[in-house]
């Protein structure tokens, strides 16, 4: 076991499950979260308490970050308390958060201006492989910087890869998202058609589910269709704002996403109606 000194920001759903693994693994941590509430099992388990992200980040020698969105990251990345300007020079901060390819390179660029280095290492996968340690790494930077981080992707997943320069690994995650996103709606559209029609709702979910039509990803989502209960796992907020980081992408690119533009909008209308905290899968109760 190497003796890095490791600090961990963001201890929401993914954080806090992620971070605890690390933990078991044997390794000591330094944690920050906005809400301290969410630290309380970590710190109960061994790991120091830092008030502010400069205290988290002032001795480590890698720095993980798994945050809400880009807006959180880039204050929390500039402040005068926070990250870039008291890491370490030469140290490593290895950002989990999903965030677009552009922002992962702009902040690439900012960490090389302040002497550190930088990996954008978004994971596919939610609560529950969180927990088991399953997750999928997507790894955006140096192959050397990658290798650093490898024994704690190893520790939090089940697999890594390792997509090319900075803000590839942001690139191969939005993809993921926006496949499941899509898939998600289309599933709940055709259920309720389905039950419109008089098959029955069980019926409908259990055939296109084991159906080659269906993606396998939705089999996770089923209880929550049938109960037509929604905690949040991953919450329908976020999933929307993974959609707006595909639009952005898409336009960065003078490309047209007709149809991630539709499924973004629909996420929107159900954040906005209520559901934002609620799992991603709670769009088929706005679809009803
Ligand atoms: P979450 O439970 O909402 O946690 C978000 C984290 O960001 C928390 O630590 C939260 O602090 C912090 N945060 C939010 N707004 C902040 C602000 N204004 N200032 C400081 N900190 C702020 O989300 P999550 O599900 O763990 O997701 C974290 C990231 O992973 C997101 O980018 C998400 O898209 C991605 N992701 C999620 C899943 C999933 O299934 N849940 C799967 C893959 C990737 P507080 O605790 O104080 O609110």
């Amino acid at each position: 076991m190497t003796t890095k000194t490791l600090a961990f920001i963001g201890l929401g759903i993914m954080g806090s499950l992620m971070a605890k693994n690390i933990q078991k693994a044997g390794y000591t941590l330094t944690v920050h979260n906005r809400t301290k509430e969410k630290a309380k099992a970590l710190i109960a388990d061994g790991a120091q308490w830092a008030a502010t992200p400069k205290e988290a980040v002032a001795h480590a020698d890698i720095v993980f970050t798994m945050l809400a969105n880009p807006t959180v990251v880039e204050a929390i990345a500039y402040d005068k308390n926070g990250i870039l300007p008291n890491m370490k020079k030469g140290a490593l901060w290895v950002d989990m958060s999903t965030v677009n390819p552009s922002f992962s390179k702009k902040m690439a660029d900012a960490a090389r201006n302040h002497q550190l280095r930088y990996l954008d290492a978004p994971v596919s996968g939610s609560k529950v492989p969180a927990e088991k340690g399953e997750l999928i790494f997507l790894v955006g930077g140096t192959q050397e910087d990658c290798a650093e981080a490898q024994p704690y992707f190893d520790i939090m997943g089940k697999a890594t890869h390792f997509m090319g320069e900075n803000g590839q690994g942001s690139a191969m995650k939005i993809l993921i998202n926006l496949m499941l996103a899509q898939s998600m709606a289309v599933f709940s559209e055709t259920v309720h058609l389905g039950e419109a029609m008089g098959l029955g709702k069980e019926n409908v979910v259990e055939l296109l589910l084991n159906h080659p039509v269906a993606a396998p990803i939705l089999q996770g989502k089923k209880n929550n269709i049938l109960n037509e209960t929604f905690e949040p796992e991953f919450p329908l907020a976020h999933m929307q704002k993974d959609l707006h980081l595909v639009a952005q992408t898409a336009f960065e690119h003078h490309y047209a996403m007709p149809l991630a533009n539709a499924a973004k909008e629909l996420y929107a209308q159900a954040k906005q109606h209520g559901l934002g905290n609620q799992d991603m899968s709670a769009i088929f109760q706005w679809l009803k």
